[in-house]
């Protein structure tokens, strides 16, 4: 059933400054009669059929003509926001938007607050709440990775996956709130063994979709990748190489990149996110030890590591390789310490179920690449001699723009671009509304588990639906009690 909203909003939905066409949009009961007040067309608008779209004239009230227009007609409820809705394609001009904006609102109509199309949507039941956000999502997509991911979770795959989930958990609580009503009766419904199987199935798949966060969330804002090296490695000058452009500071004089700079790339499908850091070496002043702090924290975040080496400093890529090797693989490095052999870098190092295979991996399952700069200057394959055997290197160019190598790597480590039929979770509030059921399911498991009483089991597998409720907007715990009518039937 509509919700049924007062007034009749209207927006500019085409963005503002040079264009051919902008589309107004308006969406209410009185969009077409507002329409019709403004524009002069043959056919009457207020009668125009849905899915029609008209030629009509806009005057001002002086008579003068301001535009020749294109209205498209969407009627209730098979419209976007469910209500009648209107689409005026005008001339892209802000004085026309404006004498325009102007008229429709003399005529009733009420400038729309940002996302009210989409929310008037939700509210309509045109869609669910983690619909209603990948739209935003589609619309702020850069990459074929975020395009899929945003149209999966807008056209219902995403959802249908967590109303499963959930109507699963309602099976379960009906099972535990029937034995609560019967308690004192001492009759046991279902059977502990099988509540915890159930119990354990709907723990596992929250932990897998809350696992597919780190996917979702990296492809979402960009994979992180930390340029890191001793100063005048390249760093600079590889982000300029890899942007095709100018941007971050290119000098001699060691320490130039003090902060950390940030761009993004689309490569293969997937936004990266490569941040230039500050050079890692001892010593230093005081903004410049703060640029390093920055640059050990980038490493801490990234996925992806490029450890860039500099021929010409060899002593200070070692001592940033020892570096990078701490932060990302510290057993491994211990390892080394220890005289266990250079193999067991690569051995034990990391997770690399998620990122592949041609490169060293970080302990939470980054991946460190050692990417060895200034190739036009160092004779080739001359790297293991310089700094270690146990590394496998990567030979670049950045003044030269010769990084095939380093854009080969990044298509083998890539993360899988995900498809269709995986509900990948991009988004913060999905991610903590799974951390809060998981958590809480993981109480209904002790409760059963150590025999304690129906009632907190209730409470927590109420407060889980809530929470997995929550990320798609419905959360109506009258539900529960219902399933329990439904399945039972308690008269006989
Ligand atoms: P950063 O401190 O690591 O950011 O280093 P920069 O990018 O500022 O570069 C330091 C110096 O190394 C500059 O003079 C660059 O021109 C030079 N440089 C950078 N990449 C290369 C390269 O591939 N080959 C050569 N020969 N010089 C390079």
């Amino acid at each position: 059933m509509l919700t049924q909203f007062k007034d009749t909003i209207y927006a500019c939905a085409t963005p503002a400054g040079s264009g051919a066409i902008s589309i107004i949009r308006l969406s209410g009961d009185k969009a077409l009669d507002i329409v019709q007040s403004l524009v002069k067309s043959r056919t009457p608008l207020s009668e125009a059929a849905g899915y029609s779209l008209h030629f009509g004239r806009i005057f001002l009230p002086d008579g003068t003509l301001l535009d020749e227009v294109l209205v498209s007609i969407f009627r209730s409820p098979k419209s976007y926001t469910g209500e009648d809705c209107v689409e005026i394609s005008c001339h892209a001009s802000a004085y026309i938007y404006r004498e325009m904006a102007q008229m429709l609102q003399l005529a009733g109509a009420r400038a729309a607050l940002p996302g009210e199309f989409t929310q008037r949507a939700f509210l309509n039941g045109k869609m669910d709440l983690s619909q209603a956000e990948a739209v935003a999502d589609l619309i702020a997509s850069q990459s074929r990775a975020e395009h899929r991911l945003a149209m999966q979770q807008m056209r219902g795959g995403y959802s249908r996956e967590f109303a499963d989930l959930r109507r699963q958990l309602i099976e379960l609580s009906a099972l535990v709130e029937l034995e609560l009503d019967f308690s004192e009766e001492e009759l046991e419904f279902a059977d502990r063994e099988h509540l915890l199987t159930l119990v354990d199935a709907a723990i596992a798949r929250i932990g897998s979709l809350k696992e597919s966060f780190r996917l979702g969330n990296a492809i979402k804002n960009g994979i992180p990748v930390a340029i890191v090296g001793p100063p005048n490695a390249g760093k600079s000058t590889l982000l300029n190489a890899l942007l095709g452009e100018e941007r971050a500071i290119v000098s001699d004089i060691p320490g130039t990149t003090r902060d950390t700079v940030e761009e993004c790339l689309v490569i293969g499908g997937l936004r990266y996110r490569f941040i230039d850091t500050a050079g890692l070496r001892e010593g230093g002043e005081a903004i410049e030890q703060l640029g390093m702090q920055r640059a050990v924290e980038s490493i801490r975040k990234a996925r992806i590591v490029l450890c860039l080496l500099n021929p010409l400093d060899v002593e200070g890529s070692r001592r940033c390789m020892e570096l990078v090797r701490q932060e990302c693989m510290p057993l491994a490095a211990a390892s080394q310490l220890q005289g266990q052999g250079n193999n067991s870098i690569k051995a034990t190092a990391g997770n690399k179920g998620d990122f592949g295979n041609t490169a060293d991996a970080c302990a939470d399952g980054a991946t460190v690449l050692w990417v060895v700069n200034k190739a036009d200057i160092l004779e080739s394959h001359k790297a293991s001699l310089l700094f270690g055997p146990d590394a496998e290197y990567l030979y670049i160019s950045a003044k030269e723009r010769k990084i095939e190598d380093l854009y080969r790597a990044l298509e083998e480590n890539r993360p899988p671009i995900p498809d269709d039929s995986a509900a990948i979770v991009s988004s913060q509030r999905h991610f903590e509304a799974l951390e809060q059921a998981y958590a809480l399911l993981g109480n209904c498991r002790t409760a059963l588990l150590d025999g304690l009483s129906q009632d907190l089991l209730s409470q927590d597998l109420r407060e889980a639906i809530r929470a997995l409720g929550s990320i798609i907007g419905d959360i109506d715990t009258e539900e529960v009690l219902g399933e329990v009518f439904r399945r039972f039937c308690i008269g006989k």
